[in-house]
């Protein structure tokens, strides 16, 4: 399929030759998926060893999946920050917070040394709706500074918000100066960019893969007979896995989130709300996230279809929320709504493993990978590389099954997301 259509594809900034698979061939690492865990794995396995012969099938085009339609929030932490329920130690815990700051770093220092054309803007607000969810935000900034040494978040109360950004909604927020924004289409074509100048490295794209069998090798099926055999293979298929590997699809959900886009709201207006171009992601249960980008468009992202069913009218959906967060914004039309599907995780924090030590996967961010995808690739290349299917601080993640794989999971979870709706509504959280 072509990348359907959304506000990162009008404005991409780089065309890759297209290449489809056309015969059968042998590799020592096939990746599927060529999203940002892909396509991040691919770029650091070449990085650490330019030998490699490694490619990559992708069904669609390259970030046509969650990688080239999400909100472009650049976010450390997890989707998840309740490790209650994990059997971590209070240092582990410290470790995977640092994972996901250095996952921040990480794509910043990519963008720089590749020059990639993406828009990074940094400055982040994590804003509060409700007293409950200010008290959380004191607690979750305190354990920040004293439990994870972080110093690049700080508190604002209403009154120093509106330095950075004013809406009647929000009662307080958290400013952190090393999140931010990019344009993720063009982050992860810049990166597949990179990864294609190796002639070792090939990306395949419409190349569905269809099964694969351990044997060894792995002999990994397409359509028309197609066969690719590799020493070691990488799953990166995310929320559209589907029944490629029922195990790992069991411990996800896909469900729908929307954005909009809008190009025409005049400068005056925005600075009604915007006191400069930064992103914004609120505390609520179904959270609204938007920023205001490089070329001072307003992204806005939020609702969520657990039955996977979309509004009769996605833009309208939207502006419900636009008219409490930016009231007066609802009048203009979106130049642009898309959806797509985030994987969830019952405990919402990222499913990351070893089926064996030849076979490898990454999935569940739980519309949380932007920045986590690049880092995960990271550790992903090192442990193919090593041969190790060791990942000691994931692997202690407790995944559950969602109940009624197929059958009853979707019910289930719209029942369940619905109490968590209506706790919102009525600002229990
Ligand atoms: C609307 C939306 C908004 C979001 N906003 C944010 C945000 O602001 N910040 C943030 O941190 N995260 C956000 N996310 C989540 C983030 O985009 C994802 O976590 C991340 O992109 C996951 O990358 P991935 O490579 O694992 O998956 P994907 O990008 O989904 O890639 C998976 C790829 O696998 C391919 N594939 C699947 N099956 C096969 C097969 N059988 N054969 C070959 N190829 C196959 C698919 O075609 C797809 O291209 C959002 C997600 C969505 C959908």
């Amino acid at each position: 399929m072509n990348y359907s259509d959304n506000y990162y594809v009008r404005t991409k900034a780089y065309e890759l030759d297209s290449n489809r698979l056309n015969e059968s061939l042998q590799c020592d690492v096939c990746i599927i998926g060529a999203g940002l865990s892909g396509i991040a794995t691919a770029y650091y396995l070449n990085k650490t060893n330019p030998n490699l012969k490694i490619v990559i099938l992708e069904k669609n085009k390259i970030g046509w999946g969650a990688s080239g339609r999400n909100g472009g929030q650049l976010l450390h932490g997890f989707s998840s920050e309740d490790y209650s329920s994990q059997k971590h130690s209070e240092d582990e815990i410290k470790t995977l917070w640092n994972f996901t700051v250095d996952a921040v770093r990480e794509v910043k220092k990519n963008i720089k040394d590749l020059n990639i054309d993406c828009d990074l803007i940094e400055g982040y607000l994590l804003t509060s709706v409700t007293k409950s969810h200010d008290e959380e935000l004191k607690k979750f900034i305190d354990q920040l500074h004293n439990q994870f040494d972080y110093e690049s978040a700080q508190y604002l109360s209403k009154n120093q918000m509106q330095d950075y950004f004013d809406s009647p909604y929000y009662q307080s927020a958290m400013y952190d100066s090393e999140c931010g924004q990019i344009h993720p289409l063009n982050y992860c074509l810049g990166l597949a960019k990179e990864l294609l100048k190796n002639k070792n490295c090939k990306v395949y794209e419409e190349s569905e893969v269809l099964s694969y069998k351990h044997e060894g090798k792995i002999k990994i099926q397409l359509t028309n007979k197609l066969e690719v055999i590799a020493d070691k293979m990488v799953l990166c298929c995310n929320a559209y896995l589907d029944n490629l590997n029922k195990d790992l699809r069991r411990k996800i959900m896909p469900v729908k989130t929307y954005v909009s886009a809008y190009t025409e709201i005049p400068n005056q207006v925005l600075s009604n709300y915007f006191k400069r171009k930064i992103t914004v992601g609120d505390m609520l249960f179904v959270l609204n996230y938007f920023r205001l980008d490089g070329n001072n468009n307003l992204i806005f992202g939020g609702g969520v279809s657990y039955s996977n069913i979309d509004p009769i009218n996605l833009e309208n959906s939207l502006k419900k929320s636009i008219r409490k967060i930016l009231p007066g914004i609802e009048k203009y039309n979106a130049w642009c709504t898309w959806s797509g599907h985030v994987a969830i995780t019952a405990n919402r924090f990222p499913h990351i493993g070893a089926i064996n030590k030849d076979i490898y996967f990454a999935q569940g961010y739980s519309g949380h990978g932007l920045a986590l995808t690049t880092m995960v690739g990271k550790m992903l290349a090192q442990t193919v590389i090593s041969s190790n299917s060791n990942f000691p601080l994931f692997e202690k993640l407790q995944h559950r099954n969602f109940p009624g794989f197929g059958v009853i999971d979707t019910p289930l979870l719209v029942l369940a997301m619905s109490y968590f709706k209506l706790k919102d509504f009525l600002g229990l959280k």
